[in-house]
């Protein structure tokens, strides 16, 4: 079963959530946690257009953590569940089980492409 997964900066009243998604699976937990834990570095190389995550999850939480640096984040599912943002967020991941299976598609939102704050553009091909 998949499980949509979405940042949402709390600095905002109400709250502004992601327009893509973030991960698919409780299981991409740790890599949006790694993110938000390494976001300084990684909004900074994003800006340098020096970081290119291929990974269409990924590029969406990048893009988000450069428009809300320093904000106050937290991650949501499709259900409206909130999950801790902490790395050793472990319990929170384990404790949540479906047994709901199949007939499900996937449930796509259109691709937005995520512009990099205006300034030089790249020379390559
Ligand atoms: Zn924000």
């Amino acid at each position: 079963m998949s499980t949509f997964l979405y940042l949402e900066c709390l600095d905002h009243t109400p709250g502004i959530i992601a327009e893509g998604e973030s991960g698919q699976h409780l299981s991409d937990l740790t890599q949006i946690r790694l993110d938000i834990a390494n976001r300084e570095q990684i909004v900074k190389a994003w800006e340098a257009d020096d970081f290119h995550p291929a990974d269409h999850f990924h590029r969406n939480t990048v893009c988000f953590l450069s428009a809300h640096p320093s904000c106050d984040l937290a991650i949501v599912d499709e259900y409206g569940r909130e999950h801790s943002t902490h790395l050793d967020a472990w319990a929170s991941v384990s404790a949540t089980r479906s047994s709901t299976s199949g007939g499900r598609t996937s449930r796509r939102t259109p691709w937005r492409i995520c512009a990099r704050p205006s300034g030089t553009s790249s020379a390559r091909l």
